[in-house]
């Protein structure tokens, strides 16, 4: 298969013909962040956390394919304050009290956060009242902490292919519901994955807490991304 040549950011890359920017930045060492994409899931462009710049076009890195030639711009100043203004928005549209949330550590809009250094979001928090979902026996929907990124519907499913989690209402009202028989059917491992799956501590696994402590967990020793930089890829 031959291989398509590309740039990001000047810098001379390679990809697979149908590989996404995303894909191709990761095989490359290059990091772009993203929060709604997650290997093996089809990719939404929901987030936007992945926006790049092509020619003057914006688009998102994680569904939009590499072509021969393609001058990727990732980490221009303001591309990068188009996502961390995005990442604030993220918190001040929920409710995030990191140091009291099981997933601190291993928790990737938290990691973001850190990485590109928020401190205080230049926007009014919201403090949006929303219900717990405590009702399956394995698991915890906490949607205070919801991004509404959907990786729960697109990748956690029953033994029989039906989806466990579904979005209801659409724009600002979204919310996420679980199919209560679905969800008590879902085993040890299966609860494990969808709490994995989950960006954020919005999912969560009951009866086990803080199995790893704080300070060794994912993001404790390194920031995000930087296992890509490395060229160890996620
Ligand atoms: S519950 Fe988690 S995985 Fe599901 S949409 Fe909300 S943040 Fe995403």
């Amino acid at each position: 298969m031959s291989e398509i040549r590309f740039t990001i950011d000047g810098r001379p890359c390679v990809a697979r013909a149908g590989q996404t920017i995303v894909e191709a930045a990761k095989a490359n060492g290059v990091w772009i962040p993203v929060l709604c994409h997650y290997e093996g899931l089809k990719p939404v462009g929901s987030c936007r956390i992945c926006t790049v710049r092509v020619a003057g076009r914006y688009m998102a890195a994680c569904t939009q394919p590499v072509t021969e030639g393609m001058a990727v711009e990732n980490t221009a100043p303001d591309l990068e304050d188009m996502r961390k203004s995005l990442i604030e928005m993220l918190f001040v549209e929920g409710n995030h009290f990191c140091p009291s949330c099981e997933k601190s550590g291993n928790c990737e809009l938290q990691a973001l956060a850190y990485r590109y250094r928020m401190m205080v979001p230049r926007f009014p928090y919201l403090w949006p009242g929303r219900a717990l979902d405590a009702r399956a026996p394995r698991l915890m929907l906490e949607r205070n902490r919801c991004i509404q990124c959907l990786r729960c519907v697109r990748g956690i499913r029953a033994k029989d292919g039906r989806k466990v989690f579904a979005a209801v209402e659409r724009g600002p009202r979204v919310t996420i519901e679980i199919d209560q028989r679905l969800a008590a059917g879902l085993s040890d491992a299966e609860a494990r994955r969808a709490m994995d799956i989950c960006p954020v501590g919005a999912i969560l696994r009951k009866e086990t807490g803080f199995a790893v402590p704080i300070g060794k967990r994912k993001y404790d020793g390194a920031p995000i991304g930087s296992d890509v930089e490395k060229g160890a890829g996620r």
